[in-house]
């Protein structure tokens, strides 16, 4: 009989934990993977990344249809109808998709799924519900959750106040909606409802939005949604809230202190971050500890610091974002099998998928003069762009920073319709420690909103041809 049950067991099926489970049977491991949800895929495919895109892309064809870009291009229709059922239905088949493929990987590359919450009994041994599991290895991937705000309660059940969750879920479009947290979550789904229909205010604890980002990017974040409708209180927090009637009433206050003022909603959308799902798994039977920020620390292999047990994705320290959980994945999944999995940590794009689309890699030019680079920087308008100009959508900018020494790429950040697909050519370029001149040097085809990123990298030598 076999030592163990499994090589390896994977709790939680994200992207982190699906896709350490695949790679780990690709290798030849027998693998299992427990998720205590009815689908595979995780916050992710389930109740984040997907969704949320669906229903981006289902408000952003309904703008366009309601303010006058289709006429412009001369394509006349009657004033749009929204049938919100049909977008949340769109949205629901393309997860029930989505998770379904997830479930069909698995079977192909024969993984077992546990269904159930797992709980550790031992560093070897996984309570799944009423049975037991052994493995030579374990890999914790058990995500995060939405972060409460105390004294505010969310009820995603047709409630007034919901977190993403239930943002992701309403049944009709709020007439005011206050989203607190000015966030990633706050400003892709405060899009979706403005543009849908609701009149939006964003309460924002810090003096702008988008925290993490370049400050130029979240200088220009603010003139953005600002100059969508949104309602931006900066530098503001929220002390209370009370629901009577279908509405809730807000207790904002200054940040600094100050007078409060009250403001009422019929949907308010708590978002103020996430955090490591760790109740539960019963470490205390392994001695394995948290940090201060509930988040189980790993080496750069993702080794915990107990023998045989793992852990990738949001659970452990670093950005909480799918494809940093996926590439974790695969590489647990080749540590475990005796190969060498990395993950280069400076270089994980990152974007909100609003119109503009705001994205980013490396550091920020504020953070790139603190590590005490000297920097150089470059900065193209898309308005310059003459694909942008051509297809009317010239809002945003490309910047790159390069060490003013060595002229190699330090970081890039940039605001356009297409910046989350754009930013993949820079990620790769700082991969292969490309210098700003490498970029510039680059073919790009023409007319593409990726010339931009050209003309910034030529701006660098202050040398663009196009402004
Ligand atoms: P999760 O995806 O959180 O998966 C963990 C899984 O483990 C869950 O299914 C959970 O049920 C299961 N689990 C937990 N504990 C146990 C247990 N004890 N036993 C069994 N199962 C357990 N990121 C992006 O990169 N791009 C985006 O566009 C994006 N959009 C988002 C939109 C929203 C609204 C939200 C909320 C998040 C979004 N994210 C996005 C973040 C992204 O979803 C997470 O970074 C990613 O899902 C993390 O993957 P993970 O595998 O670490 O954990
Ligand atoms: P976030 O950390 O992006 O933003 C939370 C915001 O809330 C911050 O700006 C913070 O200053 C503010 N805040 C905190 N406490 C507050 C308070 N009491 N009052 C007012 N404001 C307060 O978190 P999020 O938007 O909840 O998203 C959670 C995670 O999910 C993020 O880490 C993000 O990476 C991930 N996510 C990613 C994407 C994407 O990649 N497109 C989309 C959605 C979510």
């Amino acid at each position: 009989m076999a030592e163990f049950d499994f090589d390896v067991i994977v709790i939680g099926s994200g992207p982190g934990g699906y896709v350490a489970a695949i790679r780990a049977a690709q290798l030849g491991l027998k693998t299992a993977c427990v998720e205590s949800r009815d689908t595979l895929g995780g916050t992710c495919l389930n109740v984040g990344c997907i969704p949320s895109k669906a229903l981006l892309h289902g408000s952003e064809l309904f703008e366009e249809a309601n303010d006058g870009t289709l006429a412009k291009f001369g394509v006349k229709i009657p004033a749009p109808e929204l049938d919100l059922v049909a977008m949340q239905g769109e949205k629901a088949t393309a997860v029930k998709e989505l998770t379904g493929g997830i479930a069909f990987l698995f079977k192909k590359n024969k993984v077992t799924w546990l269904k159930g919450m797992g709980a550790f009994i031992d560093k070897h041994t996984v309570q799944v519900g009423d049975s037991q599991h052994t493995a030579k290895n374990v890999v914790i991937a058990t995500g995060s959750s939405v972060t409460p705000l105390p004294g505010v309660t969310v009820d995603n059940d047709g409630g007034v106040i919901v977190d993403s969750t239930g943002a992701l879920a309403l049944d009709r479009v709020p007439q005011k909606m206050v989203v607190i947290g000015g966030g990633v979550i706050g400003l892709e789904l405060g899009s979706v409802w403005r543009r849908l229909g609701a009149q939006v205010t964003v309460v924002e604890f810090l003096d702008q939005l988008l925290p993490g980002m370049d400050g130029t990017v979240r200088k220009e974040a603010a003139k953005i949604f600002k100059k969508q409708g949104m309602e931006l209180k900066l530098s503001t927090k929220v002390t209370g809230a009370s629901v009577d009637g279908g509405k809730a009433t807000l207790t904002l206050e200054p940040a600094a202190g100050g007078e409060a003022e009250t403001i009422e909603a019929d949907c308010v959308l708590v978002a103020i971050g996430r955090r490591p799902n760790t109740e539960g798994l019963n470490l205390d039977a392994i001695g394995l500890a948290t940090n201060q920020r509930g988040q189980i620390e790993t080496d750069h292999e993702f080794r915990t610091k107990i023998d045989s047990v793992w852990a990738v994705g949001d659970v452990i320290p670093g950005p909480m974002l799918a494809h940093k959980a996926e590439d974790e994945g695969i590489a647990v999944a080749e540590n475990i099998a005796g190969e060498t999995g990395i993950v280069n940590h400076a270089v994980i794009p990152s974007v909100v998928y609003t119109m503009p689309e705001i994205a980013g890699v490396g550091l920020t030019e504020e953070a790139a003069k603190e590590a005490g680079h000297t920097v150089k920087v470059g900065n193209f308008p898309m308005m310059a762009n003459s694909r942008a100009k051509t297809n009317r959508d010239t809002e945003g900018f490309v910047k790159i920073i390069a060490d003013a020494e060595t002229d190699r790429v330090l970081g890039a950040w940039v605001v356009a319709s297409l910046a989350g697909t754009m930013i993949a050519q820079i990620a790769q370029a700082m991969e292969f420690g490309a210098t700003s001149e490498d970029i510039a040097y680059t073919c790009h085809a023409h007319p593409t909103h990726s010339e931009a990123i050209k003309e910034a990298a030529m701006a660098v030598r202050g040398l663009p041809i196009h402004i």
